[in-house]
């Protein structure tokens, strides 16, 4: 299996088996860090992973579009907690972009969600343009958050087509708005998580209805918790990748030369984080 978003080192935090059950349910992730430091760890683990013969984890690193608001407040957690110099970030990132360390940029973007991430809306546009002015010149595909902020990513169309791919992390968009990306010439993917066992409407019909080649499935472990639990695990990717084979079923999607959304799935991320 594969889990195309999640946060290890805030996982283990909540989680400290969680790079155990990883290796024994034998699932390859992309992994995102929101620091320098937290790449680092990330990478640490990812060799481990190399050595050992375990499945791989690939290194995503950003600036998220959180981070103007959390540092404004004071009781911002981790892993925004300061110090914490955008300026320094940004040049760490590129750096790492430029030492080819990283499978992509992520997750970054844009969250509008309430009047005070709107507050920091400015600070957002220039933290993306520069991360994805990184993408474009090192060939990076992009992992991106976006809340309440489809009309952002919209009027960068022009330049999302010349990202290798972008990956919509728990696609919060309909289907509409998905299709009409893909018209547009983004390559874009949808990835959905712990949402298709919420019963989101948006994802469940997004879900059914896109091409199998442009899913993808995520636990964001620990941040999207199923009902019940505290937090999110890889151990959600068998529920979450059942329900879309579901869907897939009930739409009549399953005809895909009757390959299950697994194996597509699979295909697709590995095609976008080693860049194939
Ligand atoms: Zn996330």
């Amino acid at each position: 299996m594969t889990d195309a978003h999640v946060h290890p080192d805030c996982l283990v935090r909540v989680f400290p088996k969680a790079e155990a059950e990883r290796r024994a349910l034998n699932i390859a992730c992309a992994a995102s860090a929101w620091s320098a430091a937290e790449c680092d760890r990330n990478e640490a683990l990812a060799s481990a992973a190399a050595l050992d013969g375990a499945p791989p984890v690939f290194c995503c690193c950003a600036i998220h579009p959180q981070l103007p608001l959390a540092l404004k407040t004071e009781s911002a957690p981790f892993p925004f907690s300061p110090p914490f110099s955008i300026g320094a970030e940004l040049e760490a990132l590129e750096r790492r972009a430029a030492e080819g360390r990283l499978a992509a940029i992520g997750e970054t973007g844009f969250d509008l969600y309430d009047a005070a991430y709107r507050e920091t809306g400015a600070e957002q546009e220039k933290l993306f343009a520069a991360q994805l002015e990184i993408a474009a010149s090192y060939g990076l595909p992009l992992v991106l958050h976006v809340r309440r902020a489809l009309h952002k990513i919209f009027a960068c169309t022009k330049q999302l087509k010349k990202i290798p791919a972008v990956v919509f992390h728990s696609w919060p968009g309909t289907s509409d708005d998905g299709f009409s990306l893909l018209r547009r010439g983004v390559n874009a993917f949808f990835s959905f998580g712990t949402a298709l066992l919420l019963n989101h409407q948006h994802a469940l019909r997004s879900c059914a209805l896109f091409p199998a080649e442009r899913l993808l499935a995520e636990t964001d472990a620990p941040y999207q918790s199923p009902r019940f639990r505290e937090y999110s695990s890889y151990r959600d990717c068998k529920a979450v990748l059942s329900a879309m084979a579901d869907l897939r079923k009930a739409g009549g999607q399953n005809a895909n030369g009757g390959t299950e959304p697994e194996t597509i799935v699979d295909r697709n991320f590995y095609r976008i984080f080693t860049g194939g």
